[in-house]
């Protein structure tokens, strides 16, 4: 990035953003819709939920608008919504998750039990003076 792209990031960053959007070449008209359906800026409810059936998740806006993600393969993908009145989730759902971080090797797919193992597998450890 250079020094006029940094400078309109600090002082601007809503035209910066907007530029970047347009150099990703990504439709705008789907980020308005999820700003408009999410309530940027307006503080709308946002829960998560595991999906109770098959291995998905559930967002549900405003305890009313629930939206249907399901696994296909290596992500996810958008099933659908349903109305109704939904209950309040749990906002630490996601916190076991961080703390359960999978060491995988992305060569191999092996698993280790931690970040240490899995450089030593490898080959990335070096030596460290302290
Ligand atoms: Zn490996």
């Amino acid at each position: 990035m250079n020094k006029l792209s940094t400078l309109i990031r600090k002082l601007f960053p809503e035209v910066w953003i907007n530029g970047h959007v347009k150099k990703m070449k990504i439709d705008t008209s789907f980020i308005k819709l999820a700003d408009k359906l999410l309530g940027r800026h307006r503080n709308k409810r946002i829960d998560f939920f595991p999906a109770n059936h098959g291995r998905g998740f559930r967002i549900v806006i405003d305890n009313k608008i629930c939206l249907w993600f399901f696994q296909d393969g290596d992500h996810f993908y958008y099933d659908g919504w349903e109305v109704g009145k939904y209950k309040n989730g749990e906002v630490t759902i996601l916190d076991e998750l961080k703390r359960k971080k999978n060491f995988v090797c992305d060569d191999c797919g092996r698993n280790f039990k931690d970040e240490r193992a899995l450089q030593i597998h490898k080959g990335h450890i070096r030596n460290r003076i302290n």
